[in-house]
């Protein structure tokens, strides 16, 4: 949510459904930006509690600006200075808006008023906030929303699993579109930051995969190793334009780049099918990765009950293993000869 929009929630604001036996929660508020208006946020169970103690703790806050508002239409009843009555009349307005308003604060002077949380004082509160924890850090309001975006990307690409995210969407492959359909009530605005978020990521990986200096293993990382010699008259804009057109998937052991079916998704659940698939692009993020695999397989090779076909599968995935290691100039165990004769032997 965008800080007006925290600030606009009101009490009754959280709800919670039962769909398919999950159960979801949502929060309403009104969203200003974009002029949707009223628009419904997922969040985890846990904000609807955090909303509640909030609705508990601006009660007392929420009582006293209702008297204020009954004062306020007494007085301007009876009240026949025009210039006196525009300012009550101003006032009165103001405290009927927040008068069901969760995020309530007061501005002590002469009148001690009762007010939501304007937008400057939720900015200085994080940066107190920020100050008190030790960091300059200018933390700002915005940045949860930026962070939020990002976060759900890098979890939805397999870089972090954050179990925050399973608790707030349930199902981890649901899908954004899904997500979205599931309640056209939401803030669309939202999932194009996401989609923002996706694309920036994309363009980094493209431009970290264009670097001469990064090494690359999979059927497409050669392949963009290849083409790194060709000369490009605009790198920046053909990355830009690729990163707008490609779909790039985490597998947890490299990134799938397959624009359709692909291998319908069975390089997932065996990894060694990547190596030299065409769409496959593994990056240094993924060695050590690599070298569970390859460490895994060695431990199975010393199994002696295992048959000679099972053998033989172990011995061609140690040797696709090992070929990813070495392709990162990285030295493998002190059995790497028996590997290299694998190698020989299979590829
Ligand atoms: S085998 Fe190829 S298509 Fe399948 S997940 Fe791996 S890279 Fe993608």
């Amino acid at each position: 949510m965008r800080n007006d929009e925290v600030i606009g929630v009101e009490v009754g604001a959280g709800r919670r459904e039962q769909r398919d036996w999950v159960e979801y929660c949502w929060i309403t508020s009104v969203e200003h930006k974009t002029g949707k208006g009223r628009v419904e946020y997922m969040v985890p169970a846990m904000t609807l509690k955090v909303v509640e103690v909030l609705e508990r703790y601006s009660e007392p806050l929420r009582a006293a600006l209702q008297e204020e508002i009954q004062a306020l239409e007494s007085s301007i009843a009876g009240m026949i200075n025009p210039a006196e009555r525009r300012d009550l009349v101003k006032r009165l307005f103001q405290a009927r808006c927040d008068s069901q308003r969760v995020f309530l604060g007061v501005i002590y002077g002469k009148c001690n008023q009762i007010t939501a949380l304007s937008s400057v004082a939720s900015r200085v509160a994080m940066l107190r906030l920020a100050a008190k924890a030790g960091q300059d850090w200018k933390l700002s309001p915005h940045q949860c929303r930026r962070t939020y975006a990002r976060t759900f990307v890098e979890s939805r690409m397999g870089r972090q699993a954050l179990v925050f995210l399973k608790w707030q969407f349930k199902h981890s492959s649901i899908s954004m579109s899904q997500l979205y359909a599931a309640n056209p009530a939401q803030d669309p605005a939202l999932y194009e930051d996401i989609l923002a978020e996706y694309f920036d990521i994309k363009r980094d990986l493209l431009e970290s995969w264009s670097s001469p200096n990064q090494r690359l293993s999979g059927g497409a990382g050669r392949k963009i190793i290849e083409m790194r010699a060709s000369a490009v008259p605009d790198r920046e804009r053909l990355v830009a334009n690729t990163a707008m057109q490609i779909n790039i998937r985490a597998t947890g052991h490299g990134w799938c780049i397959a624009q359709d079916t692909g291998c319908g998704g069975a390089g997932l659940y065996e990894s060694t099918r990547c190596v030299d698939c065409k769409n496959g692009v593994i990056d240094d993020e993924h060695v050590e990765v690599w070298q569970g695999i390859y460490a895994q397989h060695l431990e199975m090779l010393e199994l002696d009950d295992l048959g000679p076909v099972t053998n033989a599968r172990i011995r061609r995935d140690l040797a696709l293993s090992a070929k990813v290691i070495t392709e990162f100039g990285v030295p493998l165990e002190p059995r790497f000869g028996l590997i290299k004769n694998l190698e020989d032997d299979h590829l």
